[in-house]
């Protein structure tokens, strides 16, 4: 598919954009490889928040897009490594919301 193509030369050359920089600059890598957000957290759903002049985005969500490409209609990112805060896309993976709630039970009222 064209998407699928388009997302792989994504990531032989990651755009260097205004996001991405600030997304460095509050990271913090683990020994298992996570990307945690040192910015601010929901504490809600305990996800970490990216703040735009007029969005709160999941930064999750906002990394997987800036650095792999759109997230498909309809679907979640699990994040395989099960560290909320983690931003790594290799780390998150696109699955339906219900596959997503048989993952996390505890937790079906997230939207996301
Ligand atoms: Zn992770």
């Amino acid at each position: 598919m064209v998407e699928e193509l388009s997302s792989l030369a994504r990531w032989e050359c990651p755009p260097v954009s205004k996001r991405t920089f600030s997304l460095e600059h509050r990271r913090r890598v683990t020994d298992a490889g996570c990307w945690e957000w040192t910015g601010y957290v929901n504490p809600h759903v305990g996800y970490g928040m990216y703040r735009t002049e007029t969005h709160n985005l999941y930064v999750h969500r906002m990394a997987y897009e800036e650095l792999v490409g759109p997230i498909p209609e309809g679907l979640v990112l699990h994040h395989t490594c099960e560290n909320r805060i983690c931003f790594n896309p290799a780390h998150l993976e696109p699955i339906t919301r219900s596959d997503h709630i048989k993952k996390h039970p505890e937790v079906s009222r997230w939207t996301d």
